[in-house]
């Protein structure tokens, strides 16, 4: 049944003012004004007064939008149990897989698809008449999670498709690009927290997130790879394939139809290596059957089914050796070990050095100096050591423990008393001031072009700095700079009018750049709203900055303790002497955070606002807009009956973006 125009601009409107309600009802920009928001109400109330049986209970105009956050998540059964398939990890395998069909099915099989197997998290997606009903996570096959409130905010995922059948259940995998992740990580280690671990981890805890607001700030991306309904049954797979891509779906471009298992074992061979250009991490080939006859004669077991095997790539491990373990301090005094190795080949890179978190980490793993272990790595995760292969070798070191006193100022270390890490606790400590000192510098602080990690430990090291407000005084001290090794008059000329200009920067962000714990761009932001001025944020009590939205107790303690220190109140008083803006001015209250630099867009579809407004509202954050995709742009934003372009972003595996999405994007955390 085809869906109407009407009803399509309905489901939109709803799917807009939902992701507006979300981000309301968490203090963020929603990306429209009053009027322009008010307006998208009143016309989908106008449609749903044409049209009463179209109004549902989850409906913005029935008023259960504001609740989205805290509701748990309820369990649904899968119509047909969602399988797993086979593994296999060698081409003898697969051999052994196609004469099993041959067997099964008394001749040969009629040709294969293989697909590109992406490193995410299933989903089962529901259509009604063409609509999105109901979002389930594979669960354990039988049951899942009913996610279907934060898979509204994905942009990827239609939530209508035109003339679809009356009932559709597409089955994909829902991931997070690697481009998407190593932001999300940079920005995580800026504000002093862990990494995340994979994206795949990172794509699982976003869609059982109560948080919407979350999820529609991962630009999470969906490819479709399977349709059950009565027109799939009849169809091969590489034309239900095709079937998904019509109706809107992204499908992965690089499924292929093999004749054989010749064919079938090329593309895995070809696929090992190539896959490390894509920007979405793949464990293997899924070989698929292509004939419904041949599917329906081979049939499942209770377990999966027999016409289709998951061929896995080996993981890109090798085997090296532990030469020592060193103990980093970080910006918040945080101890991490990290193991150096025998430089090792590993998926194109090498390898000299792999994290080793924490001391738990250790522990569980077991690693010593000397030891011989292995280690993987992919895409953009940090390599780790997976397992120690010689643990009963005589002769073996000592267990390594975090030292109790730090390696950089043989201060005392203490264990965070909610966490499993190690911080020296000495607020002075020179390791801690290097990282302090990048921080401030560092472009969404204060913005210091050219005072990178080596220019600062020769500052510190010739004694010209010992900590950010020395900075300013280094244009008395010019001839020491120059004569400084890589220095030069051009670079230091650079470097002193970079630093004079960042005396100019808005309030927030010097609150940012201070690296006062726990308070990162968003909550400098919010800070920067209510106390405008240094003096303001010093003398504010904890009723004051708990007032504040987003201020909670710890860090409204972390504010105060660093204000009511007297070494950083004399660092403050010294800024101020040298002229930096110490307090929010007009300008600066006009100046909006660089939330977007470097990033480049494509806009396709209506839009809520004139795509013109849009793109001009994109450049006063950084980013650029250009109008046609390719693999340099970062993402695309799709409004209403997006075109092409939308088309060609799937093709090319750029990020789709929602208006919605968009705006949290560019809302500072
Ligand atoms: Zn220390």
């Amino acid at each position: 049944m085809a869906i109407s125009a009407e009803r399509q601009r309905l489901l939109t409107l709803r799917q807009q003012i939902h992701a507006a309600n979300a981000a309301y009802y968490q203090g963020l920009a929603t990306g429209y004004t009053d009027a322009e928001f008010d307006a998208l109400l009143v016309e989908l109330e106008q449609l749903e007064a044409a049209h009463p049986d179209w109004i549902s209970p989850d409906s913005p105009t029935q008023g259960v939008g504001s609740d989205l956050t805290g509701r748990g998540f309820v369990a649904a059964r899968h119509t047909l149990p969602m399988l797993s398939l086979g593994n296999t990890y060698s081409e003898e395998e697969l051999r052994a897989f196609d004469r099993r069909l041959v067997r099964l099915l008394g001749g040969a099989v009629h040709g294969y698809v293989c697909e590109l197997k992406i490193d995410g998290v299933a989903l089962s997606l529901h259509y009604r008449n063409g609509e999105l009903r109901q979002a389930i996570t594979r669960g354990d096959g039988r049951e899942g999670d009913d996610v279907t409130l934060n898979v509204r905010t994905i942009a990827a995922i239609p939530p209508w498709i035109a003339a679809a059948p009356a009932e559709l259940e597409v089955r994909g995998e829902v991931y997070l690009p690697l481009a998407a992740f190593a932001r999300m990580n940079q920005r995580r280690s800026a504000e002093g927290e862990e990494p995340l671990a994979n994206p795949r981890n990172a794509t699982a805890g976003t869609l059982k997130t109560l948080d919407p607001r979350e999820v529609a700030r991962r630009p999470l991306a969906f490819f479709a790879y399977e349709a059950l309904d009565a027109g799939a049954a009849g169809a091969t797979h590489h034309q239900t394939l095709a079937r998904l891509a019509a109706y809107g779906f992204p499908v992965e471009s690089h499924h292929a139809r093999c004749a054989d298992l010749d064919a079938c074992i090329a593309y895995c061979r070809r696929w090992h290596d190539e896959r490390r250009a894509l920007d979405y991490l793949t464990d293997g080939v899924v070989v698929k059957v292509d004939d419904p006859h041949q599917r329906a004669a081979a049939g499942t077991t209770a377990k999966s089914p027999r016409w289709a095997i998951a061929f896995k790539f080996p993981p890109d491990r090798a085997v090296t050796k532990v030469e020592r373990i060193e103990v980093q301090v970080g910006r918040t005094g945080k101890l991490t070990p990290v193991a150096h190795l025998t430089p090792v080949e590993l998926a194109g890179t090498t390898v000299s050095r792999a994290t080793l978190h924490n001391q738990d980490e250790i522990d569980r793993k077991g690693v010593r100096v000397g030891d011989r272990v292995e280690i993987e790595k992919a895409g953009e995760i940090i390599p780790q050591v997976v397992a120690v292969l010689d643990p009963d070798r005589p002769d073996r070191g000592k267990r390594f423990v975090i030292p109790s006193h730090c390696p950089a100022c043989d201060g005392a270390v203490a264990r965070d008393p909610d966490g499993v890490a190690h911080r020296c606790v000495n607020i002075h400590c020179p390791a801690q001031r290097e990282a302090v000192i990048l921080h401030f510098a560092s472009r969404r602080a204060m913005d210091i072009a050219g005072l990178g990690p080596a220019l600062v430990e020769q500052l510190l090291g010739a004694g010209l700095i010992h900590d950010y407000a020395d900075l300013f005084t280094l244009a008395a001290q010019r001839a020491a700079v120059a004569a400084l090794e890589r220095m030069g008059e051009r670079s230091t000329d650079n470097l002193l009018a970079a630093i004079e200009q960042a005396k100019q920067r808005p309030f927030a962000r010097l609150l940012y750049a201070l690296g006062i714990r726990f308070v990162g761009e968003k909550t400098a932001y919010l800070l920067a709203a209510a106390l405008p001025s240094l003096d303001a944020l010093a003398s504010a009590d904890e009723t004051t900055l708990l007032a504040i939205p987003e201020v909670g107790p710890v860090i409204a303690e972390s504010i105060r303790r660093f204000f009511a220190d007297p070494a950083n109140q004399a660092l403050l008083d010294r800024l101020c002497q040298a002229g930096v803006r110490a307090e929010a001015s007009a300008a600066a209250e006009v100046a909006v955070a660089q939330t977007l630099a470097n990033l480049t867009f494509v806009l396709t579809g209506t839009l809520s606002r004139p795509r013109d407004e849009v793109a001009c509202w994109i450049r006063a954050r950084g980013g650029r807009t250009t109008a046609a995709v390719s693999k340099k742009t970062d993402y695309v934003v799709c409004g209403d009956a997006p075109g092409s372009k939308r088309d060609r972003a799937i093709a090319l595996g750029v990020p789709l973006l929602s208006e919605a999405q968009l705006t949290a994007l560019a809302t500072p955390e």
